[in-house]
């Protein structure tokens, strides 16, 4: 990789998380004098035992012509901005992701960057998935590995970037030969101060197109009304081959699937979503119909081809996942529904639920969940969010049991679903950060699948 657009070898790096410390290897193996931060003491202290150089970024003479690689889940702007991105900013220093360096450093390599509120990591692996049937393809940004660890690939190869709204801000650098916009609903307010700020965030993957003649390919959803804006003002650009997709309505000049399932591009059914082993419900359709969109308009292959390499997608845990199956009452891990929305498409899918929600509420709480409520025979809530949850249900008569922890709540509505004669599932969806009680999605998911598993085993303890 060519580095040489870096004015100075001084290079911070802010957050010392996965990606972080790939980032810092990165540039020590580069031969970069590398200087590390985090907040948490502890992250401090391992990075100090493996020889990192851990200093107080006051303590640095930081100019113009230095680079900080800044972890996107920090604030750097507005009232709650981390302090180092005032003082960086004030010595006219560069905050950027680790994306946008790869974005400089391998510039005419081809990259599909995808963002929306839901579906960014579907999506991504799904492209990743069906793509690579095709041609060489590497995955990285939120999912997956940290890119600055990516194999370089052939010219002939393609890399697909999961990007969230915080790294897009720090990546003015990003060139896509096709952005996806899948929806945007209200999520991560408090951060971008208000939906203008969001929309505008998600909006810069537009930002900036090659100029070397590659294909500019935007598909954006056209089922939220802040995505559906967004198009108009990318069509006007010019910039962009807009191609919209839609799973409700039909779109002449894009691609969009009818109420039979079927994925029409221009009037030709090219095949049936319904038959997708995995990939149920219409927020998958979405998914579908965006990597669809993205491989067809951008490389050209046979629509067949490409929905047969979809095919054998395997999906992503913790997103609807069917853990187990215990006589009629099936376990569904759904932790990734961080927000109503991600929840909302949870119960839409199933008729009678035994529901798990709660932890760190989002703006907006269970807002518009209520048209689901007759699906849900009890809730258990669980988490920072338990007593506001609780007045939000009563609202609507919905009956619910305050568990306080995951575990209490599955074994709560276990013993009510064990007695239930009708086929019913035990839903983790909780429509909340999982930070209060857990250390991620995937850990909340996990306990929840552990639990799962210990009451098949001590239900088979007792029939024996
Ligand atoms: P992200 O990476 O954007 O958080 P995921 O693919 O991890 O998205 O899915 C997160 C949650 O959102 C899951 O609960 C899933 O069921 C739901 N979901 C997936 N795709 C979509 C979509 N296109 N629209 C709305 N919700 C979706």
């Amino acid at each position: 990789m060519d580095l040489s657009f870096l004015p100075s070898k001084r290079i911070g790096v802010v957050g010392l998380g996965k990606t972080g410390l790939a980032t810092a290897n990165f540039f020590i193996e580069r031969g970069f004098d590398v200087v590390v931060w985090d907040d948490s003491t502890d992250k401090r202290n391992e990075a100090i035992s493996k020889q990192y150089h851990v200093t107080d970024f006051h303590d640095v003479d930081w100019n113009a012509n230095d680079t900080v690689i800044w972890s996107p889940g920090i604030p750097h702007y507005g009232a709650a901005a981390h302090p180092y991105a005032q003082l960086l900013r004030a010595r006219g220093v560069n905050l950027i992701s680790d994306i946008d360096i790869f974005c400089r450093a391998l510039p005419r390599h081809d990259i599909i960057a995808i963002t929306g509120t839901n579906g960014k990591s579907t999506t991504t692996a799904l492209m990743m998935h069906t793509l690579k049937q095709f041609r060489p393809c590497e995955m990285g940004g939120n999912i997956g590995a940290p890119v600055l660890t990516l194999p370089t690939l052939p010219m002939d190869g393609t890399y697909v970037f999961e990007c969230s709204s915080y790294q897009l801000e720090l990546t003015p650098h990003l060139m896509p030969v096709a952005s996806v916009l899948l929806n945007i609903t209200p999520d991560h307010l408090a951060r971008h101060g208000d939906m203008a700020g969001y929309i505008a965030a998600k909006t810069k993957i537009f930002d900036k197109t090659r100029d070397d003649g590659a294909p500019h390919v935007a598909v954006i959803g056209q089922d939220t009304p802040e995505a559906r804006d967004v198009t108009e003002k990318i069509q006007s650009r010019g910039e962009w081959n807009v191609i919209p997709i839609s799973v409700r309505t039909e779109q002449p000049h894009g691609v969009w699937v009818n109420t039979y399932g079927e994925l029409i591009d221009h009037g030709m059914v090219i095949c049936n979503f319904h038959d997708h082993p995995v990939l149920k419900g219409d927020h998958n359709f979405e998914n579908m119909t965006a990597v669809y969109a993205v491989i067809k308009k951008v490389y050209g292959y046979d629509g067949a081809a490409i929905w047969r390499a979809m095919l054998s997608f395997g999906g992503l845990p913790h997103r609807q996942f069917m853990v187990r199956e215990i006589g009629n009452v099936q376990f569904i891990n759904d932790s990734k529904a961080t927000n109503a929305d991600a929840t909302e498409k949870a119960l839409k899918s199933y008729n009678r639920i035994y529901w798990i929600a709660g932890g760190q509420a989002k703006e907006g709480g269970l807002k518009g969940l209520e048209k689901y409520f007759d699906r849900i025979v009890h809730t258990a809530l669980i988490g920072d969010a338990m007593d506001k949850f609780g007045t939000y249900l009563d609202q609507f008569n919905a009956p619910y049991t305050k568990s306080k922890t995951l575990e209490l709540a599955i074994s709560d509505l276990w013993a009510r679903a064990a007695q239930d004669p009708e086929p019913s599932v035990i839903l983790l969806s909780p429509a909340c950060a999982s930070w209060d009680q857990f250390t991620s999605f995937e850990h909340r998911g996990q306990v929840f699948e552990n639990c799962a598993r210990a009451i098949i085993f001590h239900s088979q303890a007792k029939a024996i």
